[in-house]
């Protein structure tokens, strides 16, 4: 067995201990002969589990008691559409574009009501985050709209948008459990899992429960309703059982770890090993604003596409591999989430390091 150091932007490096325990469980769950995959979601050795894994959640997050927490499928997508289905009850929401997955949740919204887009960095290649402090926040909006975490440009809001009083509905798949938050600065709070906690498919919906309600777009699916998942505790139908249990999985292990607040601590140690060195190397530079830099997401590039790509080459063939960047910005990018050790980044600093003293 030889394990890569795998900089993919998602689905995305996992705990190496948590990979290990759910193949230890494989064939035998807990004494019960079967797998989760093959378990019953109505059976007690399925409940214990998702009750669990929404108890540490908690937990972990600090989430207060107002708040549901739903387990939901069709990924962070799926949520463009719920959202201005279940939350646009004026038709009217604010929308800030920092990067492709805002854009396309500001478009699927525009199916369903008026969405306007209040701020955007699109001027720059969405390499920064626009001032939102004084923003013209519609009278009427229902909720304004970020993408905390830009994972394709590697920008992160380090301050919250002013709302004016309004929602804030916030897509954190990228930053999902990678420090400390405030839940409670939030309307809501969702993420797809498949970048920092666990398989894709899954998606975590954080809701106000005031939020909660059968006054929705009508015409909305039973399914797409969030009042149908809160009230039948993620178990309407099958949920997606055994990625939540994975989930499960990697909340017991950052539990285990000291919980978010090491979390960051760690996440920024191993970010600012990349940082510095990209801020004094000659060949390589970071692509994004200093000061909204993202912990997560670390885009660089040469500055000449033909040597990028032959930099992807080796680093792949040295064992570093997804550092290919997106179409859109080109070069590099390297996604250092939770699971991706210090050791890993280091290895990529050294390796950079000598490939540049090649060249
Ligand atoms: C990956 C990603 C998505 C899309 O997630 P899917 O689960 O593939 O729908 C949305 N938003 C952000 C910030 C992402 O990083």
């Amino acid at each position: 067995m030889s394990r890569v150091y795998n900089f993919s932007a998602g689905p995305a490096v996992l705990p190496e201990s948590v990979l290990q325990e759910a193949a230890d469980e494989m064939l035998d769950y807990r004494g019960t002969g079967m797998s989760v995959m093959e378990m019953s979601h109505r059976s007690k050795a399925y409940q214990t589990n998702i009750d669990e894994a929404e108890a540490d959640l908690r937990t972990l997050m600090g989430i207060p008691d107002n708040y549901k927490v739903l387990f939901m499928q069709g990924g962070a997508s799926q949520q463009f559409a719920m959202i201005p289905m279940n939350l646009m009850k004026n038709k009217v929401a604010d929308y800030i574009i920092t990067g492709q997955w805002a854009k396309k949740a500001w478009q699927e919204a525009q199916m369903y009501g008026q969405a306007n887009a209040v701020a955007s960095s699109a001027d720059k290649t969405f390499s920064y985050i626009p001032d939102c402090s004084d923003l013209p926040i519609s009278e009427n909006a229902d909720y304004v709209y970020i993408c905390e975490n830009n994972t394709i440009y590697g920008t992160k809001y380090w301050q919250l948008p002013n709302t004016k009083g309004k929602d804030l509905v916030s897509d954190v798949s990228s930053c999902f459990l990678s420090e400390p938050v405030d839940v409670s600065k939030y309307g809501m709070i969702y993420g797809g899992v498949q970048k920092n906690i666990g398989p894709a498919g899954v998606v975590i919906g954080i809701i106000r429960e005031d939020l909660i309600t059968e006054d929705v777009l009508p015409g909305t699916p039973t399914m797409l309703r969030y009042k149908t998942h809160a009230d039948n505790g993620s178990m309407y139908n099958t949920p997606p059982a055994y990625g939540i249990y994975i989930c499960g999985k990697v909340f017991k292990w950052l539990l285990r770890n000291g919980g978010l607040t090491e979390m960051k601590a760690y996440n920024e140690k191993k970010a600012a090993i990349l940082y510095d060195y990209l801020d004094s190397s000659k060949l390589f530079h970071g692509t994004v604003v200093k000061k909204d830099r993202s912990l997560m997401n670390v885009p660089f590039v040469t500055g000449d596409a033909e040597l990028d790509a032959k930099f992807v080459k080796a680093a792949t063939e040295a064992g570093f591999v997804n550092l290919k960047g997106h179409r859109t910005v080109g070069g590099m990018r390297a996604s250092i989430y939770n699971a991706m050790p210090m050791e890993g980044v280091k290895a990529l600093v050294g390796f950079m390091e000598k490939y540049e003293k090649q060249v």
